[in-house]
């Protein structure tokens, strides 16, 4: 991010602009929405603004700006549309201690002012960094479109009446108060009869949460999938938007982990593979101690939740604690990964069932059932498999598997950095880290890339093709 967003508070404060054309009545007119006092400077000042001075609304110096003008202005706006003027009257700004934005000049200037959806007090800023002002554009008309015109007026009267919400306890039971009036009577009242009718509602509300019986908590195992927020369920996203507290491993990349509510507490509970970890004991008590306090509790787990992810020890635990549970299912880093290689995990007249193994366990090496494995046209996705790499490779071949049964690496499936190492069983590389797979990754036993396998003529392949070739 080369630009923060922020909301400065201009009431009261000194706004200056230089220019008196086109690009100075685009600015002053989103300027007189707040409650700045704003001096415009313009040898030639257009209509409007003349008669934004006649009517009181700003200062207007029929004048070039000089030194000094711009003293104790929070925001200065060079908008004459002459580079020359505006590299002038920013430097004077500058000087002056005001910060300084260049009219369509985003290298030179200290801000931005971003594309703005306006239904104060509830403001939607949007800013592209100067990369693609036509998207700026596009997401303010969908926004546009998607806020109801009284929104602003719903927040104002919701915002007199925050105090007032104070005697409900913070959390669950406010935000249910608030969520039901933003999204249900609040709209409603303000059909019915306009503002008067949404205090009344308000005050209605309140009286309705305060008798309800507090609520408990609840933890809900969620899946996150591979890794690509575009993957998670609905269900999944509903869950982040509601949690209070969120306790996630290390599998969850941030993309997902910034879908969740904002106020949500974040605990990073990642158990490294052979590294420094958070015990199991202490992830199950700080599950069942965020619930007990009354807490809306996700525990985001990469993947799916059943899968390799110990799911039964804290489901024994949440229900020690009494507390409810539901369970969220994710995609499992095998399908991810078997889309990305383009084929399947079963298919008909080769492998009637595939089996989902784990590289290591609690002892080390995992052992399998080997001489089932080795038959032909055996399909195995292997989790945590990096490791074991050549401890697998060696029990397959003792037990007669083929030496070129094709055996694939899919590392970050379903991400940005996602890649694909196609190998056999004899020429698997021993050591997985060594070969420069550092990610997650998933080994599939028994699978080759499609393209390896039935190269279709070069000019057929898709760009997804092209990408593994
Ligand atoms: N519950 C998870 C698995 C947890 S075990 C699931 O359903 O996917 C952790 C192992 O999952 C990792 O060691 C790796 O083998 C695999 N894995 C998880 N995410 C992955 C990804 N994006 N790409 C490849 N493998 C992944």
């Amino acid at each position: 991010m080369k630009h923060f967003p922020i909301f400065v508070a201009l009431e009261g404060r000194r706004v200056v602009l230089s220019g008196g054309g086109e690009a100075a009545l685009a600015k002053l007119r989103l300027l007189l929405k707040t409650e700045a006092r704003l001096t415009v400077f313009a040898p030639a000042p257009s209509g409007e603004i003349e008669a934004w001075e006649a009517a009181g609304r700003l200062t207007l110096h029929r004048r070039r700006m000089q030194p000094g003008d711009a003293l104790c202005a929070a925001l200065f706006y060079a908008a004459d549309e002459d580079s020359t003027e505006d590299t002038r009257t920013a430097a004077l700004a500058r000087a002056d201690g005001a910060l300084v934005n260049i009219v369509d000049n985003l290298e030179d200037s200290q801000f931005i002012t971003p594309a703005i959806v306006d239904r104060d007090p509830v403001t939607v800023a949007i800013g592209t960094e100067g990369a693609a002002p036509v998207l700026a554009r596009a997401i303010k008309a969908d926004l546009e479109e998607r806020l109801p015109a009284m929104l602003g007026a719903l927040a104002r009267v919701g915002k007199a009446f925050r105090r007032a919400a104070d005697v409900l306890p913070f959390g669950r039971r406010r935000r249910d108060f608030w969520s039901e009036f933003y999204f249900k009577e609040g709209p409603r009242a303000m059909d019915r009869g306009g503002e008067t009718d949404a205090k009344a509602s308000l005050r209605a509300l309140l009286e309705k949460h305060l008798a309800r019986q507090s609520n408990t908590g609840h933890v809900a195992f969620v899946g996150a999938g591979p890794g690509d927020p575009e993957l998670l369920t609905l269900k999944a996203r509903k869950a982040l938007d509601t949690a209070d507290v969120v306790i996630h491993d290390r599998l969850v990349t941030p993309g997902i982990l910034e879908l969740a509510r904002r106020e949500a507490v974040m605990i990073d509970a990642g158990k490294q593979g052979f590294g420094p970890a958070m015990k199991q004991a202490d992830i199950n008590a700080l599950i069942t101690r965020h619930a007990a306090d009354g807490a809306q509790v996700v525990r985001l787990k990469g993947g799916d939740p059943t899968v390799f992810g110990r799911l039964d020890e804290e489901i024994a635990a949440v229900e020690a604690a009494g507390v409810g549970w539901h369970v969220v299912p994710g995609i499992t880093a095998a399908s991810a990964s078997v889309a990305a290689i383009g084929q399947s995990l079963t298919r008909r007249g080769r492998n009637s069932s595939v089996r989902l193994l784990t590289g290591h366990d609690i002892k080390g090496f995992a052992d399998h059932d080997w001489t089932a494995l080795a038959r032909q046209e055996e399909v195995a996705a292997i989790y945590m498999g990096k490791k074991s790499a050549r401890f697998i490779q060696g029990r397959l071949l003792m037990h007669g598997a083929p030496r070129d049964t094709p055996v694939t690496i899919v590392e970050n499936a379903s991400r940005p950095d996602q890649t694909v190492l196609a190998s056999t069983l004899a020429t698997l590389p021993a050591d997985l880290n060594g070969a420069g797979i550092t990610g997650p990754a998933l080994t599939f036993y028994g699978l080759a890339p499609r393209d390896v396998n039935a190269g279709p003529a070069e000019t057929d392949k898709t760009p997804h093709q092209q990408e593994l070739a």
